[in-house]
């Protein structure tokens, strides 16, 4: 762009990309963002952006943007007005209530838009339609850690801050790529290897942490469970544990015991395909130390076993005492910008906001009363049991807001299968996704920096977004959309803004309860902030004071992923994510400097078996597992290892997801990413 600084205004906002929640200002001049900067303050990034949130604002005037919605009619979308559009997605929902019961509805909310967007999505579906099928994508990211640290700790967020791990003594990331998917938070944890830090890395691949650390455990995907009972059977043997810290803090300790007993480092070190010294040092160096902090992402959530691998972690923690303290703690990295918000604000089938549960009569009674509505104390649908009841023909309308199922969920010839069997779907966005692709009305939303509001970010700290421009084309922002749809139906509730919004959230959500508009105007706030002169909170669990009492040991024994290599799909496949692209590259796809370097799918192979298969750098392949098949180019690395193959998910070229495993973990319904057994081809000249 030609500018000059002078002649732009500065917006200060939050980052709508990764959940650490980066401080920015957009530059904007004659109502386009034509640059963005580091914002001076900003306790989340401390002054650092990384590639996306500095370079990955193009989108926002993208020719592509949703400008006008969209009714289709014979197969083919249609321009049409607001009122045509709330018309008749008012009048699918009432007639499907009516005929088919509440029930026969679904609503995926998302992990893009602010808390208030995700407030009014839950209630629109609970309060005016009266029914709990409503989720979103963490039930893909990190269901298995609401789950989990709900479970042992009472609490299923980060324990403690971005940039405290400054001065962690130890870190351990396991099934995280932290450099790549939370960069700023990667590169605060190689300032603190400078000021002295040890690192230690459990990973399926050698990614670029893995260079930097002390440790390195390449783990074979799936086995994180054997590992993390590994390092603990090592710390009870050799008497590491803290057991003042356990005595005074914890229960269930003599069981963990018992579990552990059988994971000697040798077997441990047979099921993950390591060194059995290898354990013992990580163990004793993880447990050597006064602050040991760990993060973990992905690599440890979806799995079948997912809720068990978090646990095993929080077990890790405790035995320790590695939890309630500074620069220590359990940090699970949340993926989007907002999902940690959209959980605290309701977005999942069993919770209310503040993850008030729907099963409990005074939970009920509370938000009956503060919202004046009858509301269904039934458990409802996870994304993927949604995807389940709509392939049989059981779902009438879904609606999704901000998300992208035909590129994000496992198996995607399945969730096409579904989309195309629901009656009338809903989407509403900012382009026309895979998604909307395939469905009946597209309404265009607002982007981050057309909307005010509010997201939190990876550390539980609420941040304020704010408008830099107005809205593109006809488009609105989610929360105006929700509201008239709300009052379409029959509940006729105003807000004039979204502060109004949160006003009512901190009214129902005890954690909340302290935030406003006006507090978070400088610098957000870490929940729990229960009220008007609360600070808000660094650290989870301070002197052993856990949100559900004491912490629980909950130790779980390692079970096998639900496929292995076995001859007829001889390699293991495992997926994740690259620095350039965000998730469905929905918006990085759309920034030409960023797409140019990785405009499609790629698989990485071990020069090995790349030879054993005749593929070449560069060359196409064709991979298939048992639920579909798709073509890649080949990129020959050793960072993995022989038999197991990594895709990143963000291309709809090449998509992985048509060869993942939707089997579920029977807790958290997360579904098994991370390992799916495939074969692979090459395709002749
Ligand atoms: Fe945005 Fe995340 Fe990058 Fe920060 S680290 S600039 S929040 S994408």
């Amino acid at each position: 762009e030609k500018f000059r600084y002078w002649e732009t205004n500065k917006v200060k906002t939050t980052c709508s990309y990764c959940g650490v929640g980066c401080q920015m200002d957009l530059l904007v001049k004659d109502n386009k963002v034509v640059e963005v900067q580091p914002s001076d303050k900003g306790l989340a990034n401390n002054g650092l952006l990384c590639v996306k949130g500095k370079f990955g604002y193009r989108f926002i005037d993208h020719k592509d943007r949703l400008k006008t919605p969209l009714i289709k009619k014979e197969g083919k979308f249609v321009e049409a007005t607001w009122d045509e559009a709330y018309d008749l997605i008012a009048s699918k929902i009432k007639v499907a209530k009516e005929e088919f019961g509440p029930d026969s509805i679904a609503g995926f909310s998302s992990a893009r838009c602010t808390n208030e967007e995700n407030y009014l999505f839950q209630k629109l579906f609970r309060g005016v339609i009266s029914t709990n099928n409503v989720d979103h994508c963490a039930r893909l990211c990190h269901a298995s850690t609401v789950a989990g640290l709900a479970t042992t700790l009472g609490s299923g967020a980060m324990t403690n801050s971005n940039f405290e791990v400054l001065n962690s003594e130890v870190i351990f990331v396991t099934g995280s790529n932290t450099t790549e998917t939370h960069p700023v938070i990667g590169s605060h944890i190689k300032q603190a290897l400078k000021r002295g830090a040890k690192l230690i890395v459990a990973e399926p691949r050698r990614i670029d942490l893995a260079v930097h650390s002390d440790i390195f455990l390449q783990i074979t995907p799936g086995t994180n469970v054997a590992l993390f009972n590994g390092l603990m059977n090592v710390i009870i043997d050799e008497n590491l544990q803290d057991k003042e810290y356990i005595e005074k803090n914890t229960e269930n300790y003599d069981e963990l015991v018992s579990v552990m007993k059988d994971y000697t480092p040798e077997r441990v070190a047979e099921i993950c395909g390591i060194d059995a010294e290898d354990i013992r040092k990580a163990a004793r160096m993880y447990a050597s130390v006064d602050k040991a902090s760990i993060f973990y992402s992905m690599g440890v959530t979806q799995h079948s076993t997912g809720t068990q691998g978090v646990m095993s972690i929080s077990n890790l923690a405790l035995l320790c005492g590695n939890i309630g303290k500074e620069s220590a703690g359990v940090n699970p990295l949340r993926g989007q910008n907002n999902v940690q918000g959209a959980c605290d604000m309701g977005a999942l089938p069993g919770d209310l906001p503040g993850y008030q549960k729907v099963a409990n009569p005074d939970v009920i009674n509370k938000f009956q009363k503060a919202w004046g509505v009858e509301l269904s104390n039934k458990v409802g649908l996870t994304v993927t049991e949604v995807m389940t009841k709509g392939s049989e023909g059981d779902l009438k309308v879904l609606y999704v807001m901000g998300e992208n199922p035909m590129l994000s969920d496992p198996d995607i010839n399945h969730v096409k299968e579904a989309l195309e069997k629901i009656d009338f779907v809903v989407v509403q966005d900012i382009f026309l996704t895979e998604t909307a692709e395939l469905a009946d009305v597209v309404l265009p939303a607002a982007s981050f920096a057309e909307k005010e509001g509010t997201f939190t970010n990876t550390e539980r700290r609420i941040q304020r977004v704010r408008k830099a421009i107005d809205c593109i084309g006809n488009s609105k922002p989610d929360w105006e959309i929700l509201m008239t749809l709300m009052n379409k139906l029959g509940y006729d509730k105003v807000y004039s803004n979204a502060s109004e919004i949160m006003d009512e959230i901190a009214s129902v959500t005890p954690s909340y309860g302290g935030i406003s508009f006006d507090r978070i105007d400088q610098e957000g706030l870490q929940w729990p902030c229960p009220d008007k002169d609360h600070p808000g909170t660094k650290f989870l669990h301070k002197d052993g004071k856990f949100s559900r009492g004491k912490g629980l040991f909950k130790p779980a024994d390692y079970i096998k992923s639900a496929e292995s290599a076995d001859k007829d799909y001889p390699y293991i496949l495992t997926t994740g994510r690259m620095l350039y692209h965000y998730h469905t590259a929905t918006m990085t796809k759309r920034v030409e400097g960023i797409n140019r370097l990785f405009p499609h799918s790629y698989m990485e192979i071990h020069p090995t078996t790349a030879n054993r298969l005749g593929l070449e750098d560069g060359s196409k392949a064709k991979v298939s597992s048992r639920r579909g098949e798709i073509i890649t180019t080949v990129t020959i690395t050793d960072k993995v290892e022989e038999d197991v193959v990594f895709m990143p998910f963000h291309f709809a070229d090449g998509a992985v997801n048509y060869l993942t495993n939707s089997v579920v973990d029977p807790t958290a319904k997360i579904p098994e990413f991370k390992v799916s057994a495939v074969k692979i081809e090459r395709i002749k000249d």
